[in-house]
């Protein structure tokens, strides 16, 4: 069912936005630190239009779900609560929004950790600014998008996903500075692309352990008096915090030291070598990694064309990215995933796209 049918109408905005993919700087952005995601080609759409009978109406594709929102009193659940995060951060900033019929269609996975829900929030703000010629640039845009995951969809994410959203490209990777929202476009090394492989692991207890760092880490930031650990620079500096927040420590240290290596340049082997370093410091001072996801970690070290590997995203499940010589993407993710679910796995290739 299309936006016509649905709605007896064509619509009157579109707008798109990508899913994306962290390549370094994992469970840094919370910590003030930096981040260097890229862009996939998978995206979301959101089509637009004005709903004359004073609701709210919301179609999901995806999930062949329609909303129908009268009385605005409380925050809805599910998919809606984005949106409606998104139509309330924009109210609260002096934008009158009309009742708005708003169709989703996503080629992002979803829930494995390419961030659809940023997608879905960047290209519902976009969608918007265009319907209603809001004057709103794309930093405001991945801020409110922020906002409203925050404060409507209950998630305490940072503000890397939203920025990559509004503002990456899939020719670049994007160094961003989370506390200044400084940021570069850092041409892709050279001679290399990405794989991802969802682990088909469910991300049960991403949300509390992903919570329970960042207590950790506020912790620690606290018992080193620094505002943020992305203060501290020196990884000997934590040695006077008591564990597990020592390592929790360790790692933010130098997860934001290896994102800084590659903002001087350097070579697909070297930056590889800093996404292997990455996953070990998030398997044994972060721990957030699980036994699948080290086994699918290790099979991509091993193979042949790859030149580094780690997990993506929060953890505890979820997917992996490798960085791997250009042109033997889809061969080295076919050849892996077999590897991998001969062992009983049911991992599934995210990237590249269509295998
Ligand atoms: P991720 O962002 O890694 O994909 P999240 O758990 O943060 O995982 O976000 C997934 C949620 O975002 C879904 O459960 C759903 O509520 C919402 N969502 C994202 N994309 C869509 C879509 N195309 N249609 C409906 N809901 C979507
Ligand atoms: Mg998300």
């Amino acid at each position: 069912m299309n936006f016509q049918q649905l709605f007896a109408k064509p619509p009157e905005a579109e707008a798109s936005a990508p899913g994306r993919v962290n390549l370094l700087g994992e469970h840094t952005d919370y910590n003030d630190g930096f981040v260097l995601p890229t862009v996939i080609p998978q995206r979301t759409t959101v089509q637009v239009g004005f709903s004359t009978d004073g609701q709210h109406h919301f179609y999901s594709e995806n999930l062949d779900e329609r909303v129908d929102i009268l009385e605005i009193k409380y925050t809805p659940s599910g998919f809606t609560s984005y949106i409606f995060g998104c139509i309330q951060v924009l109210q609260q900033k002096g934008h009158t929004i009309p009742s708005l019929n708003l169709y989703v269609k996503s080629s992002v996975p979803i829930g494995s950790g390419l961030s659809s829900s940023a997608a879905l929030e960047v290209a519902t703000l976009r969608a918007l600014r265009q319907l209603l010629n809001l004057a709103i640039d794309d930093v405001e845009i991945a801020q409110f998008a922020q906002q409203a995951e925050i404060h409507y969809a209950g998630v305490q994410c940072g503000i890397m996903d939203q920025m990559a959203a509004s503002l990456g490209d899939t020719e670049h990777i994007l160094f961003l500075d989370s506390r200044t929202l400084e940021r570069r476009m850092l041409p892709f090394p050279s001679g290399a692309e990405i794989v991802v492989i969802d682990s088909g692991i469910p991300r049960t207890l991403a949300s509390s352990g992903y919570n329970h760092r960042r207590t950790e880490c506020q912790e620690a930031a606290r018992l080193l008096k620094v505002k943020a650990l992305r203060d501290v620079t020196n990884s000997s500096a934590v040695k006077a915090l008591p564990e597990p927040l020592q390592r929790r420590a360790h790692h933010v240290v130098t997860e934001n030291n290896r994102v800084l290596e590659v903002l001087h340049g350097v070579s697909s082997e070297h930056f590889g070598k800093l996404m292997n370093a990455s996953h070990a410091s998030l398997r044994d001072n972060y721990e957030v990694s699980v036994p699948a996801l080290d086994t699918l970690v290790e099979m991509l070290q091993k193979t042949l064309g790859v030149f580094g590997a780690k997990l993506t995203g929060a953890g505890f499940g979820g997917a992996c990215v490798a960085l791997v010589a250009a042109g033997e993407g889809k061969n080295i993710a076919t050849k892996v995933l077999e590897q991998y679910n001969n062992l009983g796995n049911t991992g599934r290739v995210l990237i590249p796209a269509g295998i």
